[in-house]
């Protein structure tokens, strides 16, 4: 199996699909698939986190496959999903709706287009909306158009950048908030954010029970939920009456 003679270090919680995607670009293709073709491996097993085509990946491009594991997208039980080590219920991530911070992405890319940082994982996670690094909000990409796959985070990237460079010039601030700080917290297992009796919970069921309570405070819905979506121990919150 050859060495790829180009490559970049994967960035901080980024998934492998985006950081193959990103090699894709730096070596020419305009399309994930082809690359990953061309190097001989499945896009489709990258994408599903399998250790056998993530250990090909780690010796082409003589990275880390520890470091490669960390973030990577995998299929659990039912609807569950693993990002790395943390489970995470299907509806709360999803990559069919792209989020980047318009400034992360500006200052990351060079003047050949090349992306030199990837995107966290955690931006494409339902209850994060905000850039915790520049306090404003994360913009939404269009849904991908054949060919181009919805895991092909730089080329969908690169496909809308000049509106994302437009976004950029009009980025609107945006505090992070504590519940969007601790999720991105929880994936990056750092778990001193947040109480120890939230980290037993899992992340979509601490999303709901905050956002149902910061309902309740505000005063937003008449009917609250009693119950709690996802599958997940539903029973555990029932709101005082
Ligand atoms: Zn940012």
């Amino acid at each position: 199996m050859m060495k790829l003679g180009l490559t970049l270090p994967i960035s901080a919680a980024e998934a492998p699909s985006s950081w193959v995607s990103r090699l894709g670009q730096l070596n020419g293709s305009a399309y994930v698939q082809d690359f990953v073709r061309d190097i001989g491996l499945s896009w489709r097993n990258i994408t599903q986190g399998h250790t056998d085509e993530l250990s090909k990946l780690s010796y082409i491009t003589s990275c880390n496959l520890e470091q490669i594991e960390r973030f990577a997208l995998r299929p659990g039980r039912g609807r569950m999903k693993f990002v790395g080590n943390e489970p995470i219920h299907s509806h709360l991530i999803s990559f069919q709706t792209q989020k980047v911070c318009p400034i992360c992405v500006s200052e990351a890319v060079s003047n050949d287009t090349q992306l030199l940082r990837g995107s966290p994982v955690y931006w494409q996670l339902d209850p994060v909306v905000t850039c915790r690094e520049h306090g404003v909000a994360l913009v939404k990409l269009p849904p991908p158009c054949q060919p181009r796959c919805k895991y092909d985070v730089t080329g969908r990237i690169v496909d809308c950048l000049s509106s994302i460079k437009a976004a950029e010039r009009s980025a609107l601030p945006q505090d992070c908030t504590s519940l969007e700080k601790y999720i991105i917290g929880r994936i990056d297992r750092q778990r001193s954010v947040g109480s120890t009796w939230l980290d037993t919970l899992e992340v979509g069921v601490v999303s709901k029970v905050c956002t149902t309570i910061f309902d309740v405070i505000q005063e937003k819905k008449k009917h609250h939920r009693t119950t709690l979506d996802y599958g997940s121990p539903a029973e555990i919150f029932v709101l005082p009456p």
